[in-house]
């Protein structure tokens, strides 16, 4: 025990430090776990400052002051005699000292004099002032490159003062381990505080930074005043998204006000123009805010390349084009221009992005999932949510809600079947077919669809409208996710395995977590009333609620809904928006189309310097592809399933855009009849358009009645659709062309890596060029070289060297995932040429 018996200031002892320079990294986060850029972060005591990048991350050096305790020996170029440092200075130098209370709180303003050379005595009373209260202070000497921590005692009263040796030790050597508090600040924003023991290297984790004034906080507030004035019959209308070709703007006036008005691919308007779209959709728009309770609607299309649907839109390649882009910026900003296309014409909800993690080729759908990785879906996910999304930020006027599809396995199917079965274990699908997910709703994604496919886990098959476990237990619960589940077209009465809504089929749904159907009309309206599945959907949930479907559930559905549309700012702008619509489709737009274009193309083979072309070569052109914009942009354009007559498309074809380049020295020949002229031949060949199903390899159905009736096929050798580069329409052209001796190079527009062994010996040169979409100026600048326009591309496939080969994956090996036969693919993940 020691007692302080002298007049004011008591030095309790000084401790030798070593100095050294750590790492505290970490990251700043909002309150959902996404990055916040621009943190001011520094250190209160000692380091340097740092500010936040655009993932959040920050990386500051901190100066460690080490524990006393622990440290080494000291060195004694200062001391401690009764009240006084004695200090002695080499050169003259500047001695700082702060002071710091028990809590590690700074309390004076920081001492800091020159001393010249030679021996300095100075009193202690001089640097803790007056204005320290009586206490136990750490204070903390800087001279030079040394640094000392000591510890002060200024209380006066004697008889008041007991401080036990140990327990001194212990508060000591407790604060001296933490000796420092991270700060980071952002406007808008309270700043955050977390104490760090700068003696350590340290990665801290994620710091979350709250709002001042949290617009969620007030959205709630908006949503739960609305929902007070909503009946039963109104809160079910919300959940109900309604096919736009059977309803009028009059009856979301008088009638049901639905919570969303939505078309599949394919205009509903037979003059196909942005003047048009705006015009029919601002109809909706008027009637829904002249409605009693004039909510706004929602109006969903699927733009999963730019507006492909609206005739003169900007069309970008499809995803797995952009994936081999790696650009996640240019993600973003395609995004971006996407929504303020969609947003021009009253358009504000995207069934997109697609960001199925897809394993196997097979499968129709391949080219709407950015790759095979569940890394590369994850990076594209979250840049393109953020582009459509208004970077973050939905009350803006070009904010468009994403509804990021399909929950979950879509591109896991056994076979590559569309809609078919999942079979994976619980651990397989989180680690490959979660994580996209995870990074969507870091970005705070508006909606999720739920997936027509189904996931057998343990031998029990649920598909995933009906699956409880995965949509409200992994999804929202698991993910934290407060957005709303839209069901694909029809997918509950699908689901059910029948044509219509039920009561049953219809709970079950929405009590594992679908919260809005999207619902279109029976097949044959002849038959009956066109909205006779919308009624039946209303009447079953109605008769639902409370007997098997919960008030709360319901409640739960619509507030998700109003969330959304309060976050959009729909309740003040939700009409269409003259400003966008005089850069719909404009220069601008088409240059960053053209951007991805070149950056997507991905390069596989390059012999004898065929690529780039020279200026002065004399180059035919061979193949309708060339000159097929319906081909160049696949599916999802115009129409449902794309066609390569398609005359609605605004752009430039790849012939155009070769000879606005080459000139008189390109010329055409589709047939590839005449070659003997040729220096070089360009060959465009690969798959006709299709979406969905009707991708299927393997996939024939011919009648015309059926909705997935499949005219492409016809043109396919066997009339069904094929994987084999080999069956697709003209594919015989390259016989011909490599015949004629000439260097042909090939570019490929497939959806999807083809079995293309055999036809790869026959090029000189092969592109796979995916589906680019309206910009095929953008081929030909990279097939040119033009403007130093280079290869950069990179497969975000593995590129299989044979049909038994599919499936094969980079990655780890899950041992339930169904696997090809094995050995070397034609190319691996991540293969690309460049020049
Ligand atoms: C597809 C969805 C699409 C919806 C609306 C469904 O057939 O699976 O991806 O968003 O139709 O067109
Ligand atoms: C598609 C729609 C398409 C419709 C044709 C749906 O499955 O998703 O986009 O227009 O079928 O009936």
């Amino acid at each position: 025990m020691r007692f302080c018996t002298l007049s004011c200031i008591f030095i309790a002892g000084i401790f030798a430090t070593t100095v050294s320079a750590q790492t505290i990294t970490g990251r700043v986060v909002d309150k959902r776990s996404r990055p916040i850029a621009g943190a001011s972060v520094s250190l209160k005591v000692k380091g340097t400052a740092a500010q936040s990048d655009a993932d959040g991350l920050f990386s500051i050096q901190a100066t460690a002051i080490q524990n006393p305790m622990k440290s080494g020996p000291a060195t004694h170029s200062m001391h401690l005699q009764g009240h006084n440092l004695v200090f002695s200075n080499a050169t003259a130098q500047n001695l700082t000292v702060e002071l710091f209370d028990m809590t590690g709180k700074r309390t004076n303003a920081v001492f800091s004099r020159r001393f010249d050379e030679g021996m300095h005595v100075l009193p202690l009373s001089i640097i803790t002032g007056k204005k320290t209260a009586k206490g136990l202070y750490i204070a903390r000497v800087t001279k030079g490159a040394e640094v000392r921590t000591i510890a002060i005692n200024s209380l006066c009263n004697a008889s008041s003062m007991s401080i036990g040796a140990a327990s001194h030790s212990t508060a000591l050597a407790k604060l001296l381990a933490t000796p420092d508090s991270l700060i980071i600040t952002k406007t808008d924003y309270t700043p955050g505080v977390r104490a760090v023991d700068s003696d350590l290297s340290q990665n801290i984790g994620d710091i979350e930074l709250r709002l001042v004034i949290d617009p969620d906080s007030i959205v709630e507030v908006q949503v739960e005043a609305k929902l007070a004035q909503m009946s039963l019959e109104d809160k079910i209308a919300q959940t109900t998204e309604v096919l736009v070709n059977i309803i009028s703007p009059d009856e979301l006036k008088n009638d049901k006000l639905y919570g969303s008005v939505f078309n599949g691919g394919g205009s509903p308007f037979s003059d196909n123009t942005k003047e048009t779209w705006a015009t029919e959709l601002d109809k909706f728009h008027d009637a829904a805010a002249q409605s009693p309770l004039g909510i706004p609607i929602l109006y969903g299309i699927d733009a999963v390349h730019g507006l492909g649907t609206i005739s003169g839109a900007t069309v970008f390649p499809h995803n797995i084009g952009m994936g081999c882009t790696g650009d996640t910026a240019l993600v973003a900003r395609m995004a971006n221009i996407t929504a303020r296309e969609c947003r021009a014409v009253g358009i504000n909800l995207n069934f997109g992005p697609a960001i199925s993690v897809v394993r196997n080729e097979r499968w129709g759908r391949s080219y709407e999932g950015y790759g095979e990785t569940p890394e590369i879906n994850a990076l594209m996910a979250a840049a393109y949510i953020r582009g459509l999304q208004g970077y973050g930020d939905l009350t803006r006027e070009d904010a468009v809600a994403a509804c990021a599809k399909h929950f979950i396995g879509d591109g896991g199917t056994t076979n590559g079947t569309n809609g078919g079965i999942t079979e994976l274990s619980e651990a397989t699908i989180t680690a490959i077919h979660l994580p996209p997910y995870q990074a969507a709703v870091r970005e705070m994604v508006a909606s999720v669809m739920p997936s027509y496919n189904a996931w057998n886990r343990d031998g029990q098959v649920f598909r995933c409208t009906t699956d409880k476990h995965s949509l409200t237990d992994i999804l929202k619960v698991g993910l934290n996710w407060d957005g709303f589940c839209l069901s694909d077209w029809d997918a509950i009465p699908r689901a059910a395995g029948t044509g219509e809504y039920t009561a049953e089929n219809v709970s079950n749904a929405i009590n594992a977590g679908v919260d809005m159907a999207m619902i279109s009309q029976i097949y044959n309206p002849t038959e009956g009333n066109a909205l006779q599945l919308v009624i039946d959907y209303m009447a079953s949930l109605n008769s639902s609620v409370p007997a098997t479907v919960s008030q709360e559930r319901l409640d739960d559905a619509v507030r998700r809904i109003l969330r959304i549309k309060y976050r959009l700012n729909l309740f003040a702008n939700a009409k269409s928006n003259a400003t966008l619509r005089t850069e719909f489709g404009g220069t601008a737009h088409r240059d960053v189309a053209r951007e991805c274009v070149r950056k997507s193309l991905v390069l596989i083979k390059n012999e004898d310097n065929a690529l780039p072309l020279v200026a002065g070569e004399k180059v035919v052109v061979v193949g309708p592809w060339a000159k097929s914009l319906g081909a160049q942009c696949g599916g999802w354009t115009i129409s449902w399933q794309g066609s390569a007559d398609n005359p609605s498309i605004v752009g430039t074809t790849i012939f155009d855009g070769l000879q606005s380049i080459g000139g008189s020295d390109v010329t055409y020949d589709e047939s590839g009849n005449d070659l003997s002229q040729a220096q070089k031949i360009v060959l465009v060949i690969g798959e006709a358009p299709y979406a969905e199903t009707q991708g299927d390899h393997g996939y024939n159905n011919k009648d015309p009645e059926s909705v997935q009736d499949c005219p492409q096929c016809w043109d396919y050798k066997n009339d069904e659709m094929s994987i084999y580069l080999s069956d697709c329409p003209h594919a015989d052209l390259l016989d011909k062309c490599f015949n004629s001796g000439k260097p042909v190079i090939v570019v490929l527009l497939s959806g999807r890596p083809m079995v293309i062994t055999t036809e790869l010996e026959k090029s000189k040169a092969f592109v796979a060029a995916w589906l680019p979409g309206s910009e095929g100026l953008g081929v030909a600048q990279v097939l040119y070289k033009s403007g130093n326009a280079g290869f950069t591309g990179k497969l975000t496939h593995t590129w299989p060297s044979s049909f038994d080969q599919i499936p094969v994956n980079t990655g780890t090996d899950y041992s339930d995932e169904a696997k090809g036969s094995g050995g070397t693919p034609l190319f691996s993940y991540g293969y690309g040429l460049t020049y």
